[in-house]
């Protein structure tokens, strides 16, 4: 297995759980050009590098968790040597989703906002709800994460408001309110809002409100650690080594869809 971002808060968590792990082995780690944990032996014979072709060569599938950019030049390097990915990066521009399309006619790639087992069940609850309830329920959502996020909102509450959607009914116009200020005018009926808070060290929280004349509904998951993340992110990289070329999610990779 080939961790890239392998010195960040996701990369350690992925390291130290594959140390524990019987089944599964870090052969290589990656991190971007200059990083100063560059060298540091991670595991036996095993150590932090930048250069990810040669990485590529001892390993089965590659995990990445960085960032967009660093994110599709490993991807790159994978669709030349014909390594499955598991993509957890968030922040991806539409173009650069794109990309990772045309990357994925080549290999096999897991791409998700968020590999929680349970966050997947949240998806499905959103897709349900949304389905079951109708325009009549206004979609909000509430998303909360430590200060050192770098994207909002966050992927898990956009793929949120795209599983309402979906439940709502295919070929409808999206309206996802990201701001509201000053004269904004009746809340647009079918809009999904999304509000992103930032601050401390938590590692996500997500609610999604669906309120009613009366009466609202609340689906709420809150992650205590990482390693939920990390755990969600091996089991697709065994469930993605043998696949065929594509793109794939998380709720494929559970059997949810
Ligand atoms: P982080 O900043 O702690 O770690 C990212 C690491 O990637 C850093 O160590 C950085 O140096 C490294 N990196 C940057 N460019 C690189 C390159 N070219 N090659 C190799 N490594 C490179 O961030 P984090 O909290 O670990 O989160 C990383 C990403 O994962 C973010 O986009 C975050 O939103 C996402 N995330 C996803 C999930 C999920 O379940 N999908 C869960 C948590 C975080």
């Amino acid at each position: 297995m080939l961790v890239a971002g392998a010195a960040g808060r996701m990369g350690e968590r992925l390291c130290a759980l594959l140390a524990e792990s019987e089944a599964l082995v870090l052969g290589a780690a990656l991190e971007r050009p200059g990083h100063a944990a560059l060298g540091r032996e991670l595991a036996a014979g095993v150590r932090l590098t930048e250069n990810a072709a040669a990485a590529m060569t001892s390993i089965d599938v590659a995990i990445v968790f960085a960032n967009p950019a660093g994110s599709l030049e490993l991807l790159r390097a994978a669709a030349e040597q014909g390594v499955p990915c598991v993509v957890g990066t968030t922040g991806f521009r539409p173009d650069e989703k794109k990309e990772i399309e045309a990357f994925a006619a080549r290999i096999p790639i897991v791409l998700a906002a968020n590999f929680s087992v349970a966050v997947n069940v949240l998806f499905h609850l959103a897709r349900e709800a949304g389905r079951l309830l109708g325009d009549g329920f206004d979609a909000e959502i509430v998303e909360l994460h430590h200060a050192a996020k770098v994207d909002a909102p966050s992927g898990t509450a956009l793929r949120v408001a795209e599983a309402i959607d979906e439940g709502r009914g295919a070929g409808r116009e999206r309206h996802l309110v990201l701001a509201r200020e000053g004269e904004t005018g009746a809340r647009a009926p079918g809009a999904v809002g999304v509000l992103a808070l930032r601050g401390g060290d938590h590692p996500g929280e997500h609610t999604v409100f669906f309120f009613g004349q009366g009466e609202r509904l609340e689906l709420s998951h809150r992650s205590a650690t990482r390693d939920h993340f990390a755990r969600g992110a091996l089991r697709a990289a065994a469930w993605i080594a043998d696949r065929p070329a594509g793109l794939y999610d998380m709720e494929q990779v559970l059997g949810l869809r």
